[in-house]
């Protein structure tokens, strides 16, 4: 039978997004829409101590920042609603006591003593069993349910079917798209797992599986550290007599050192990847990668420089070639590296209004037009714009392009004497190629690149020096620095007047130091 093609995204939101979750996100987003389906959010916040607003706020934030979007969820709404776990308390409860009815959960009431007590038992004896020891599971139903009704303290518990009457031990099954069939012996799962907690409030196996079978949920994409609830959410499907969705669980995503990928790696959470200066695309673009090959077009491993095989898609592009059969088995290693590549790609491809827009907020927090915070007036607005094209292929992360401006916006320190010698020349010399620079620093800043090189070099040939050698003390007089964004850009931005100025004051720092006129 066709079944709609709908699967979720169901966060809790008791941390700041980071690459893992992202990662489920996109790939359920990237299925649901190389299929046509639908995708979801929903919110898991039953664990009312840890779930915050703050978190909630900064899942929308991240995701309206990466350009994605659900098609059902506490904001888009959609027929499936509530889609917070928190507003759904009564439709868990309610199912909660079809089951006890059917006798697939169980009343326990185990005092948290007790149970702490079990435990510390246990660890005296040093027993390898560990989880609740099922005292509660043989109490006749019917006092149960008077006990329960009375108003004792109780939680609800899921009987995981058990060995009876020499039957053979039981299993339970499922098949996983990527990992195959997996199979977990029902004495190995968690014993008897909590889905009602003493204060009514549902555990996670309990609203979860609720909320996928009554959104219609087809397809459950999630990492693979859930697989060992799933066998407990296929037991509880199976005592609600439904059919559970299909599964799949994603690849690790794993730090260079084959370790879970975690805080010591580098950044995880996406707002400290947007706080670097990454762009959204090249996020997407690379997250999209773990764990999932894209045959045409996955920059081979060890030459993130190829251009023949760039990787480079974009949404909508990774969305017609998503396919569960291109997962791969195999943890996903995340490659710091790789995405600062994919960074500085996307970057290249901005134009330039775009990316002064882009660039901006990194440049007013820097402090680049004044001080921290200050917003640029309207001509340094433009002398922004204008340098992008200068510092478009020398940056990989949006937080470079200001120090690298700088010298647009203040006059950069005259350096030593030393730096506006070029090599195996001397003082005088340098002094004697600023001097001639000078007198054409006019007409640099007037003409384009090309006019320009064609000028330093008539210039340079008269004055029998290379032209590199004679370029260095104006690059140096003009940026403070040896190495800096193109010379001619840079005079044509400051000017005719603000070059020469900045070639005289290097001039008469270089007089002092050698004690000439
Ligand atoms: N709330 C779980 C989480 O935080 C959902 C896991 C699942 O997808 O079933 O990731």
């Amino acid at each position: 039978m066709f079944r709609e093609i709908r699967d979720r995204y169901a966060p809790s939101p008791t941390g700041l997004q980071h690459i893992g979750g992202i990662r489920t996100a996109l790939f359920n987003y990237l299925f649901a829409r190389s299929r046509g389906g639908k995708f979801i959010l929903r919110l898991e916040d039953t664990d009312r101590t840890r779930s915050d607003p703050a978190f909630v706020q900064n899942l929308y934030d991240t995701f309206s920042w990466l350009g994605i979007s659900w098609d059902e969820g506490p904001d888009a709404g959609g027929d499936y609603g509530p889609y917070v776990q928190s507003e759904r308390f009564a439709i868990y409860r309610r199912y909660v006591r079809e089951l006890v009815e059917a006798d697939r959960a169980y009343y326990c009431f185990c005092s948290a003593e007790r149970l702490d007590a079990v435990r510390a038992e246990r660890e005296a004896a040093h027993s390898s069993e560990t989880g609740y020891d099922r005292y509660c599971r043989n109490i006749p139903p019917e006092e149960a349910a008077r006990r329960a009704a009375a108003g004792e303290p109780h939680t609800v518990r899921l009987k995981i079917p058990l060995e009876e009457h020499g039957s053979p031990a039981p299993i339970t099954r499922f098949r996983d798209r990527l990992l195959g069939d997996i199979e977990w012996k029902n004495s190995d799962i968690n014993p008897d797992p909590v889905l009602l907690k003493s204060d009514g409030f549902p555990t996670y196996h309990l609203a979860n599986v609720v909320d996928d079978h009554l959104m219609g949920i087809s397809h459950v994409l999630r990492a693979q550290e859930w697989i060992p609830s799933t066998p407990i959410h296929v037991i509880l499907y199976r005592g609600f007599g439904w059919e559970h969705p299909e599964y799949c669980h994603l690849p690790m995503v794993m730090g260079q050192d084959g370790k879970k990928l975690s805080k010591r790696h580098g950044a995880t959470s996406i707002d400290e990847f947007r706080s670097q200066g990454y762009l959204p695309e090249a996020l997407i673009n690379y997250v999209a990668l773990l764990g999932c090959s894209y045959d045409d077009g996955e920059v081979p491993e060890g030459t993130p420089d190829s251009r023949e095989k760039t990787g480079i898609y974009s949404l909508g592009a990774l969305a017609e070639r998503f396919s569960l059969d291109k997962l791969n088995k195999a943890p996903a290693i995340f490659d710091y590296k790789k995405l600062e590549w994919y960074n500085g790609q996307y970057i290249r491809m901005k134009g330039d209004g775009e990316l002064a827009v882009l660039a901006l907020p990194y440049a007013v927090k820097s402090g680049l037009f004044g001080s921290p915070g200050m917003e640029p007036d309207s001509r340094q607005q433009g002398i922004f714009s204008a340098a992008m094209p200068l510092i478009r292929e020398r940056v990989t992360l949006l937080r470079e392009i200001p120090e690298k401006l700088d010298y647009l916006f203040a006059e950069p320190p005259v350096p030593a004497a030393e730096a506006f010698i070029p090599k195996k020349s001397d003082l005088s010399t340098a002094i004697r190629l600023l001097r001639l620079c000078r007198d054409i620093s006019g007409s640099l800043a007037a003409l384009d690149d090309e006019g320009a090189e064609t000028l330093i070099r008539g210039t340079a040939e008269k004055a029998g020096v290379k032209p590199g050698d004679l370029m260095m003390p104006l690059r140096v007089a003009i940026t403070g620095a040896r190495i800096s964004p193109p010379l001619f850009g840079s005079l044509r931005i400051l000017g005719a007047g603000c070059s020469r100025l900045r070639v005289d004051r290097a001039l008469a720092s270089l007089e002092t130091a050698t004690g000439s006129p």
